[in-house]
């Protein structure tokens, strides 16, 4: 970053917090801009255009500035700025939840794309990491120690989002979510002073981030407990025509339920599958079920104990087999490409009903879907399971499955049906589960949803997060999330 080639700074209209406006002299964006490490960039620069470009196309956001960060100084920084004015500020690291939420029109977009620098501490078996780390910078470098701390399943999302709302990945079932592995944080509060929590200090604000989303001020640095993973583990990759769905299902549900350890984190994953060079030429343009399981455990041990999966049914694609965990770890990145336009959302259940199994297959049959169309069945669960609810802020552990329906295409023309198709599945599948409370994972819903799937997120811990809320931004500047009201 050159700040001195860039253009000159020009009074700047912000959007503010109350949803008014604001200018602010091109003089003190330019101080602001020179007290940073990094930079402000603004409409029209290159770091501007690549920060606004995120995962999810459906949102072309337009930040009047974004801060892009380089240390935490330059966050605390970022931050005094927007207090002093009152503006309307996101917070951007990987860019990937689905619901846009790291951009914001008009206001201050604080991004720690830079942040990312990563380090191992063997002794106590630990990892730092910075706010704007990817998971896959975190995973190369703790496999070259043979270590691993858990994190999701694709690996250019980044570790602030997925820590934030709790952590789903290939270890889950072995060593819990990502949160259950958080040390410690260091966070740029709402006063733009920095603060560090941890067991000994702050443990209600280590709480709260502990699936609390970003509500209570930005991580600008993550400490992970690590476990040795790998580096080889065995992966189960089998598709199975859909015309097969029900008895692979259940096949797969009965050993899933009885006999599986804790080793052991399985998914089916209903699709049809696009014709692109993204998947094999022998599952293009099938309609299947997927069974994909990793063992965290020796290779021996995985294959001898995933065997069966590989038979639930006439196998049409198997690429089963011992992998490194960095391969596994980035294994279906390309499946989910930048920039088209994503929905998704998701769904907890305690049992897989023949009444969900035969929907899913039914429903999978007829739907024509475009580039991206998968339902995923999580086994959850083992080590989730064992952490009590009210022990992190994240509250929906008694389940044993996470539905999540991910849907992803091209053109805004296509979005009615699109959107239509995934509420309609999630809504039929709610139907079939009418004894059951809603609760939710605030990473896979998407931006539409309504203050009911909110707190339904947040679950039984609702009230201590609007406590802790009120203790830390007491005013709701972070609100550019899924929102906890103070
Ligand atoms: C392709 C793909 C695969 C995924 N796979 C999984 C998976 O396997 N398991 C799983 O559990 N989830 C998964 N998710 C969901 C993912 O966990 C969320 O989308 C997560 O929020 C992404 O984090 P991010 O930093 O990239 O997101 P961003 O969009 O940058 O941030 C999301 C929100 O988090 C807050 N935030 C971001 N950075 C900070 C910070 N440093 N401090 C405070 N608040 C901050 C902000 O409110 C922001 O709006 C996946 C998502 C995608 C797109």
């Amino acid at each position: 970053m050159n700040r001195a080639a860039g253009p000159p700074f020009l009074e700047t209209d912000f959007v503010t917090l109350s949803g008014g406006n604001v200018k602010i002299s091109g003089t003190e964006l330019r101080e602001a801009s020179q007290s940073m490490k990094g930079s402000l960039f603004f409409p029209g620069s290159q770091e501007y255009e690549s920060s606004v470009r995120i995962w999810n196309g459906m949102f072309q956001k337009k930040p009047a500035a974004i801060a892009y960060c380089k240390e935490t100084a330059d966050v605390a920084k970022a931050v005094k700025l927007a207090r002093r004015h009152g503006l309307l500020t996101s917070v951007r690291s990987g860019g990937h939840h689905v619901a846009g939420n790291s951009l914001c029109d008009g206001g201050l977009t604080i991004d720690l794309t830079y942040m990312n620098k990563v380090s191992v501490n063997q002794e106590k078996m630990s990892v730092k990491a910075q706010g704007g780390a990817l998971l896959e910078d975190v995973d190369r470098l703790t496999q070259l120690y043979g270590l691993a701390t858990p994190f999701g399943v694709v690996s250019k999302t980044g570790i602030a989002g997925l820590t934030l709302g709790g952590g789903y990945g290939h270890l889950r079932r072995k060593y819990g979510l990502t949160i259950d592995n958080l040390l410690s944080v260091e966070l740029v509060k709402a006063d733009g002073s920095v603060t560090h929590a941890d067991e000994t200090q702050n443990q209600d604000l280590l709480w709260a981030v502990k699936g609390g989303g970003g509500n209570f001020g930005i991580v600008t640095e993550f400490e992970y407990k690590l476990h040795s993973v790998g580096p080889m583990l065995y992966q189960v990759y089998t598709a199975y025509p859909l015309s097969e769905g029900i008895g692979v299902l259940k096949r797969g549900r009965k050993f899933l339920a009885d006999e599986v350890s804790d080793d052991v984190s399985a998914e089916f994953q209903l699709a049809k599958i696009p014709d692109t060079r993204f998947y094999p030429m022998e599952m293009r343009g099938e309609r299947v079920v997927v069974m994909r399981a990793v063992h965290a455990g020796p290779v021996k041990k995985g294959k001898e104990e995933m065997e069966f999966l590989r038979h639930l049914g006439t196998s049409l694609y198997d690429s089963s087999g011992p992998r490194s965990y960095v391969d596994i770890q980035t294994y279906t990145d390309n499946t989910v490409p930048n920039g088209i336009r994503y929905y998704s959302t998701g769904i907890m259940v305690q049992e897989l009903k023949d009444e969900l199994l035969e929907l899913m297959v039914e429903e999978y049959s007829k739907v024509d879907l475009d580039e991206v169309g998968v339902t995923g069945i999580w086994h959850t669960g083992g080590a989730i399971s064992r952490v009590e609810s009210s022990e992190t802020a994240y509250a929906a552990r008694d389940n044993q499955y996470m539905i999540v329906i991910d849907l992803g295409w091209s053109g805004k023309e296509n979005d009615r049906q699109q959107i239509g198709w995934g509420r309609g599945l999630k809504k039929k599948i709610r139907d079939l589960y009418p004894e059951k409370e809603e609760t939710g994972y605030i990473n896979f819903q998407p931006g539409d949803n309504d203050k009911l799937e909110i707190s339904a997120a947040y679950g039984k811990n609702s009230g201590r997060l609007s406590e802790i809320k009120r203790k830390y931004d007491p005013d709701n500047f972070f609100r550019v999330n899924h929102n906890i009201k103070p």
